[in-house]
């Protein structure tokens, strides 16, 4: 069956994947949304045993019904090799209560992100073939952090593209501005900026809608486009590993074929946690969809009360990828409680703009039965790291801590023994300051980790829990330095043309 894609604003209908993936965002401003899910018609005993690249095959064919077999294939292949740290991609861990943590950081930045942003630039390059467009595509990313560095990994040499980064020269950690000025490949440009993150954002957009720029490009063979998360080729990705934790419960024997599993997610854009909903969609036997947030809690408010409201102040807490207040990939979600009314979602979409806040209707609610909201605060997150050490001896970040301890809240409250699997999100070697601090009464960790660097913490916390520092970190501690240069935010678009031409 051909799946097709429209927009959540109405605009824009019978979109084949690959031209979803190569535009990103609908032209009517709204996000692609396939206009059916797609059913998962394969037993899923038949999947057992078999490699993570096969069932993302499985999975991502029945989603991008415009791109051949062999495509595919080749874009699974490149993706998912040993850029990550262990053959099986991602491995799930077993702890006591039935419950399970899906390791989604074992790729190239020991975060989950690596899972979709090692595989779009293929699925970009290979879509571009197919509607005929020579231009090299050019990236453009503003970032506070993380999502730069993940997104040059996964451009970095890949035939056919370029990208450049842009990031706060003085707003980014020590070692996540080492992380993206000692990263290679040709075709990448690191830039850092004076201004803050959103000056880099602001300038990036406007770069985005310059069709002089643009024009300037088209000339010499280039097109600009974007990577971020509401791009349809970063959801599909991670629907596959839902998949595969499933399988893999099943090959151990954990769960009977057809029994029901829940699923808790760290969430933040509202991304992961959707991807896991089109698993059941297509119907993955999954029972509860547990949407973690930390203390910025917009999305367990929406899940009680059904008014999502972005009046409220932003908190900085330790779990700082999910520090988010508009959770773009919701809109999804909304477009679909409404029946597919494009109007009814871009209302609430522009009162959300404007006046900061929007509600759903009773029925709506009663359709968002299979989600569960639930929070931690900072001490719970905490505590959370240091109790799955103390019991497990299992080391776990801030984001899968927030997860944890809401599977743990939840698990207390519904009496749901379900198997769990729990979206494990980044390595602890990725916010080993907070790591470690929580474990500070468990092991012995002095009293000056204050004083200390980020790579002098990795040590240590690679000490005291007696696990191996990942290869990512290892390498950035050593590498030599290949981009340094700052421009203001006003000469971004002449730095990008020094670059390309
Ligand atoms: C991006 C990110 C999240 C949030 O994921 P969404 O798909 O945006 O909800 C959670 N944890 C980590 C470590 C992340 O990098």
């Amino acid at each position: 069956m051909q799946i097709l894609y429209k927009s959540t604003r109405g605009g824009e209908e019978g979109v084949p994947a690959s031209r979803a993936i190569l535009k990103g965002l609908a032209s009517d401003g709204g996000l692609y949304v396939p206009e059916t899910i797609p059913e998962l018609d394969i037993s899923l005993e038949e999947l057992t045993g078999k490699p993570y690249r096969h069932i993302a095959f499985e999975v991502m064919r029945r989603f991008l019904t415009d791109f051949t077999e062999e495509e595919l294939k080749h874009c699974i292949d490149c993706a998912y090799d040993d850029k990550f740290d262990t053959p099986e991609i991602a491995p799930l861990h077993r702890t006591g209560e039935n419950t399970w943590f899906l390791e989604l950081y074992h790729g190239a930045t020991i975060a989950f992100k690596d899972m979709a942003l090692s595989i779009l630039p293929y699925l970009m390059t290979t879509a571009a073939k197919k509607n005929s467009v020579t231009d090299e595509i050019v990236i453009l990313t503003a970032t506070s952090g993380d999502t730069g560095k993940a997104a040059l990994a996964g451009f970095a040499d890949v035939p056919g593209t370029r990208i450049v980064v842009f990031y706060p020269k003085y707003g980014v950690s020590p070692v996540q501005e080492k992380q993206m000025v000692t990263q290679k490949g040709d075709n990448t440009c690191v830039i850092g900026i004076t201004g803050n993150f959103d000056d880099a954002q602001t300038a990036v957009k406007k770069m985005f809608e310059d069709r002089e720029l643009s024009q300037k490009l088209a000339e010499k063979g280039f097109r600009f486009s974007s990577a971020n998360s509401i791009n349809i080729g970063r959801l599909v990705p991670q629907i596959a590993y839902y998949v595969w934790s499933y399988a893999k419960l099943l090959e151990q024997g954990a769960i009977r074929c057809g029994e029901e599993i829940n699923i808790v997610v760290p969430t933040g854009n509202f991304g992961n946690i959707l991807a896991a909903y089109y698993a059941k969609q297509m119907g993955l036997p999954v029972h509860t969809l547990i949407c973690a947030s930390n203390e910025n809690k917009v999305l367990f408010d929406f899940f009680r009360t059904g008014t999502y409201d972005r009046r409220r102040e932003f908190i900085l807490t330790s779990s700082p990828s999910m520090d988010i207040l508009i959770s773009s990939n919701l809109e999804r979600l909304i477009y679909k409680i409404c029946g597919d009314n494009a109007e009814e979602c871009s209302a609430k979409m522009n009162a959300l703009r404007n006046e900061g806040w929007y509600s759903i209707t009773e029925e709506q609610k009663e359709q968002l039965k299979s989600f569960c909201g639930g929070y931690c605060d900072q001490n719970e997150t905490e505590q959370t790291i240091a109790h799955i050490y103390m019991e497990e001896k299992y080391v776990i970040d801030t984001h899968t801590a927030v997860a944890a301890g809401v599977c743990r809240k939840y698990r207390e409250s519904s009496k749901d023994p379900r198997p769990t699997v729990i979206a494990s999100t980044a390595s602890p070697y990725k916010f080993t300051r907070s790591v470690v601090k929580a474990l500070k009464n468990l092991a012995e960790v002095p009293e000056n980790i204050e004083e200390l660097d980020d790579f002098e913490l990795a040590d240590l916390l690679s000490r005291i829990t007696g696990t191996a520092i990942p290869k990512a970190v290892e390498e950035i501690r050593i590498a030599p330095i290949l981009h340094d240069k700052v421009v203001d935010a006003s000469d971004m678009p002449q730095a990008v043309c020094d670059f390309l031409f």
